[in-house]
């Protein structure tokens, strides 16, 4: 029998054992999951709707029986990849296992792995208590997609990653075998931590089906600023000062001088009325209603001190409306280049000003709009690489910028990813980020727990150079609106 055929059979048997309801072959809903947010697609031959912990079971058992791939699927809203079917086989679709239980006296959420994160944040702040993790698609990812990447946000600058939240996993080995790790508790010292093996393991280690979140109690205000700075070298100054001097933001993005004019002057956002076109720092401090008027005043001589104008937002829509113009700018780059290379670099806090002069050669040199924004207290920056997929010499010119950029975050002691993860689109540069002994433990490992390589094949190890694929030609629920027509950067940042 040929591949196909043998993938057909234990296809009709999933079919017979789980329903048609639930194992779906053709149409829309198939479609959509042949791809995530990359908008990489692959062919495959099942979509797989688990209704219960059971059906991951039964799934896996079979998949093993035949060595069929299977990719575990939450929201889709993946930005590498991680995914889609890139070997075919079956997607496991898990997003309709959302129940979420908060237990107040013990401060834990007890969730089911396709719980929307937004949806655990307003569970826990109901009951008075708080679910830090924000990653940006909180609307739309679920628990599980964020405990497979190990999902950040912006509340990382003080509250710590995903993992920092997961007290303990439930689910199944890529064999069928249910496990659990850890329980409704804080302390376990029991065997190895396969719970952290899993997170951040993109789904090819074990399929999550539920987890027990840690929660925090819910600080009672916040204070919201955005400070102008006269270059981005400055703003990472003033980050290095605020950071020095004791203060713990919640938040601390920045956004540099191109991001600013995406957000000028093509989504027309005005934060300033006499400063236009200077880089930015938007801070959130949150704290106990007797710290927050001293520290108000503490934060605002800050400001004074290192920037060129700031101002305090009043009320929570003026604080809103500060932060819609983080959002808006990322939408807004599309009108310099119909394409994005999103990377999510990490540079550590000592070596930011020099990443920042190195990305003002890196757009001399690659002649592209490489515009950056994102998460200066823990130096997770988003760098979005624009061009115009069919000009081959735009196109040439920007994987050789991310193949730069890669080399020289990690010379100055960064990684290649913060909180997106692998998936397909970093792969090419796992060997520049990890040395030989460290992909071979990390291989041992996938094939000590799945021999038949069954869960999500073709992932952070193979190396897979999306600029080569064309994305499919979709509008997804949490895309950007983008703007018409098209732009260039002007002289003085280019
Ligand atoms: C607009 C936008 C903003 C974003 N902002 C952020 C951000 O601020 N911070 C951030 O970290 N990320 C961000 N992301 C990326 C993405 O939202 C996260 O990686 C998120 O964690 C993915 O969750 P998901 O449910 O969509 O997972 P999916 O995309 O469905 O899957 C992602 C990975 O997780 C695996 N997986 C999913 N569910 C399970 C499970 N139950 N068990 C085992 N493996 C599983 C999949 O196999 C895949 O490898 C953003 C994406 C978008 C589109």
């Amino acid at each position: 029998m040929t591949r196909k055929q043998i993938v057909k059979k234990a296809t009709d048997r999933l079919r017979k054992t789980l329903g048609n309801r639930k194992v779906i072959t053709v149409g829309d809903s198939k479609y959509l999951a042949s791809f995530d947010s990359s908008k990489l697609a692959f062919d495959y031959a099942a979509l797989v709707v688990a209704r219960s912990d059971e059906d991951v079971g039964v799934v896996l058992k079979l998949a093993n029986e035949y060595k069929v791939p299977v990719t575990t699927r939450g929201a889709g809203t993946s930005l590498t990849g991680s995914a889609s079917p890139a070997r075919g086989g079956w997607v496991l679709d898990v997003s309709r296992l959302r129940r979420i239980v908060v237990k107040k006296e013990k401060a834990m959420a007890i969730v089911q792995a396709g719980a929307l994160a937004k949806a655990i944040q307003d569970a826990a702040e109901a009951e008075g208590l708080f679910y830090p993790p924000d990653p940006s698609s909180q609307k739309y990812c679920t628990i599980g997609g964020n405990i497979a990447c190990n999902a950040g946000g912006m509340r990382c600058a003080k509250y710590g990653v995903t993992r920092d939240y997961v007290l303990a996993l439930e689910g199944f080995l890529p064999n069928g075998e249910r496990v659990s790790w850890g329980g409704e508790y804080k302390k376990f010292a029991t065997g190895y931590n396969i719970r952290d093996l899993w997170i951040g393991s993109e789904g090819t280690l074990g399929v999550v089906t539920k987890a027990v979140l840690k929660l925090l109690p819910k600080p009672e205000k916040t204070l919201t600023l955005i400070a102008a700075y006269d270059s981005d070298e400055d703003a990472l100054i003033a980050v290095q000062k605020l950071l020095q001097e004791g203060f713990f933001p919640a938040i601390l993005e920045f956004l540099d001088k191109r991001t600013i004019y995406c957000a000028e002057e093509i989504a027309g956002v005005r934060l300033f009325n006499h400063v236009s076109g200077k880089p930015l720092l938007l801070a959130e401090f949150d704290g106990s209603a007797n710290d927050m008027p001293k520290l108000a005043l503490e934060v605002s001589d800050w400001a004074k001190r290192t920037s060129v104008a700031f101002k305090k937002a009043r009320t929570r829509a003026q604080a809103e409306f500060l932060w819609e113009t983080r959002r808006k700018c990322s939408g807004a780059m599309f009108a310099l280049g119909d394409t994005k290379i999103n990377e999510d670099i990490v540079v550590p806090l000592e070596n930011q000003v020099k990443f920042a002069k190195f990305l003002d050669t890196l757009v001399k040199r690659s002649r592209l709009p490489i515009a950056t924004f994102g998460h200066a207290a823990d130096g997770n920056f988003h760098v979005n690489i624009m061009y115009h997929r069919d000009d081959d010499s735009e196109k040439a010119r920007a994987k050789k910028a991310v193949s730069d950029l890669m080399r020289k975050v990690m010379s100055l002691g960064g990684t290649i990813s913060g909180e997106h993860g692998i998936g397909l689109a970093k792969t090419p540069f796992m060997k520049v980020a990890r040395n030989e002994a460290e992909i071979e433990a990390m291989k041992a490992i996938k094939k000590a727990l799945d021999p038949n390589n069954i869960l999500n094949p073709g992932k952070i190890f193979d190396v897979y150079e999306v600029w080569n694929h064309t994305p499919e030609n979709v509008t997804l629920p949490w895309d950007k609106k983008r703007p018409k027509g098209r732009r260039t950067l002007p002289d003085y940042l280019l």
